[in-house]
């Protein structure tokens, strides 16, 4: 079967053509233009020799030249590699050479680690160009269902990156489902995207799905609480997609300015939402706040809180349409077994979400999907109404004397402390135990509770086993680009 993603934009340019589809600071493009202006582009592409089957590499800040650029090498055939913004040119070569890429599209501030690394792995380096005559435009290249549209690299934090495989269908069935099931978008709503683009949840459930809709995306390059918040009430924003740190981010920004955006949802995805903060966001915009799970590897929308369906805050809801979720044995390799509901074990799902493999990696690959099941490498539990929450990372788990600790149990105790304004539990090596529980904690401003304080308090309101018995007290705790905590960062810090 024929499908591109490329015809996400396409379709929308024929029906919303007048319609704007992106905001970027003063810049406003309506779908016919920003349509045009990827083929434009695309017959650049393919006037560099560019051409189906070709990999591409984008290494561009959160404007619309990221979309431009996105859908000019979809519409030329190829296979989009984003370059994640945060890699130094070393890691920007093995990005390049392992994918093969034969170009690197890139703009201000990315120029000089593009050129650099370009330069090492003998590619082109090129910058998005819109101009040109419209008589020779030709359409999108017809791709098949099955081909590779998007090549993700995972953050790496065990080994090398490893580049997953997304097809056309995994995409555009993503973007369709969040437009239409999950976030129900209209060409009236309007979406804000500060979740970065080079990332699975920007580009697929922001960027791709708005597109899908006919709605307008919002672009903010740069993540602030209240850049965000002044950015939603002038552009008239109806609905907020983020991780959990920018919902703080916004609560926090709340609290000094009185001005509330007139919000018809917000959706949570990447990170486990504490319930404390999705009470205190939907308090103080008075909207719903939805929470969703996913991976790179899953499109990645894979679950979602769906009101029809009855929403749990604390629960990430059940599977998106055309996917299944179940709970297979943490222990043992066998995922033809599924347990009961109410166990907690590893999250496993199947349907038309699941990527293709990581590239060049067969035995990754192998052990990542078995009879169509994607091992997620998170723990969770099913309650009897199918709906799934997501317990801790297998790899975040803290075994303390012998005894399970899931840092996120942890962490929504410590959430509800009045001086604590955002927490992360991990794991310290500790002789005598194996790890020890540690908190790293930022207060509220103006607090002067002490970490005694607050190991005292979580004392009384967690088993022995459990309570921190180590608190940093942190000025900030270190995030990823997506706004998500490193953990790993932490340890180092804290340790
Ligand atoms: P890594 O490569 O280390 O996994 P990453 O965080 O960048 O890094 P992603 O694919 O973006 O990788 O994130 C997927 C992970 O995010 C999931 O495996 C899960 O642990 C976590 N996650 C996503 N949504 C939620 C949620 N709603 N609740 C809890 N955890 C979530």
């Amino acid at each position: 079967m024929q499908l591109s993603v490329a015809t996400v934009l396409q379709e929308s340019a024929a029906r919303h053509g007048d319609r704007i589809a992106v905001v970027d600071g003063d810049v406003r493009v309506s779908y016919r233009t920003l349509w045009r202006e990827a083929l434009r582009f695309a017959a650049r592409l393919r006037a560099h020799g560019i051409g189906p089957g070709d990999r591409v590499a984008l290494l561009l800040p959160n404007t619309v030249d990221f979309p431009r650029a996105y859908y000019a090498v979809l519409a030329a055939g190829g296979t989009v590699v984003p370059v994640h913004a945060l890699l130094v040119a070393d890691e920007v070569v093995h990005v390049l050479e392992h994918s093969g890429c034969r170009a690197i599209v890139t703009a201000e501030p990315y120029g000089p680690v593009a050129r650099a690394a370009a330069d090492a792995a003998g590619v082109e380096v090129l910058h998005v160009q819109t101009d040109g005559d419209d008589e020779q435009l030709s359409g999108a290249e017809p791709r098949d269902a099955d081909d590779t549209a998007v090549i993700l690299y995972t953050s790496g934090t065990t080994g090398r990156p490893k580049g997953a495989l997304l097809t056309h269908a995994n995409l555009v069935m993503n973007a369709s489902v969040c437009a239409q099931d999950l976030f129900a978008l209209t060409p009236d709503d309007v979406v804000l995207g500060c979740l970065p683009l080079f990332h699975s949840f920007g580009q697929s459930c922001a960027m791709n799905a708005a597109l899908r809709a006919g709605s307008t995306l919002v672009l903010c390059p740069r993540f602030t609480g209240p850049g965000a918040l002044e950015l939603m009430v002038r552009e008239g924003v109806t609905v907020f997609m983020g991780v959990p740190t920018m919902y703080h981010a916004l609560v926090e920004a709340a609290d000094r300015d009185e001005r509330r955006p007139a919000l018809r949802m917000a959706v949570s995805g990447g990170a486990a939402l504490p319930v404390a903060l999705f009470e205190r966001f939907e308090t103080t915009f008075a909207t719903m706040l939805l929470e969703g799970y996913g991976l790179t590897e899953t499109s990645p929308a894979a679950t979602f809180n769906q009101p029809a369906f009855g929403r749990r805050p604390g629960t990430v809801g059940h599977p998106i349409w055309g996917v299944e979720a179940g709970i297979a044995d943490a222990e043992t390799d066998d995922r033809t077994v599924l347990l009961p509901d109410g166990e907690v074990g590893e999250v496993v799902l199947r349907g038309h979400n699941i990527f293709a493999g990581y590239l060049d990696d067969a035995a990754a690959s192998a052990a990542a999907v078995v009879d169509g099941w994607f091992r997620t490498g998170d723990l969770g539990v099913r309650d009897a109404e199918g709906r799934l929450s997501i317990v801790d990372r297998k790899k975040d788990l803290i075994i303390r004397g012998g005894f399970n600790v899931y840092p996120r149990e942890v962490e929504e105790v410590l959430a509800r402390h009045p001086a604590i304004a955002q927490v992360s539990v991990i794991g310290l090596p500790d002789e005598q135990r194996g790890e020890e529980v540690c908190a790293a904690v930022v207060l509220r401003p103006g607090a002067t509770d002490s970490g005694e304080d607050i190991v005292a308090w979580a004392r009384e309101r967690l088993g022995r086993h459990k309570y921190p018995r180590v608190v940093r007290l942190l000025s900030e705790l270190p995030l990823g680009p997506s706004g998500k905590i490193l953990k790993r960062e932490l340890q180092k810090e804290c340790g």
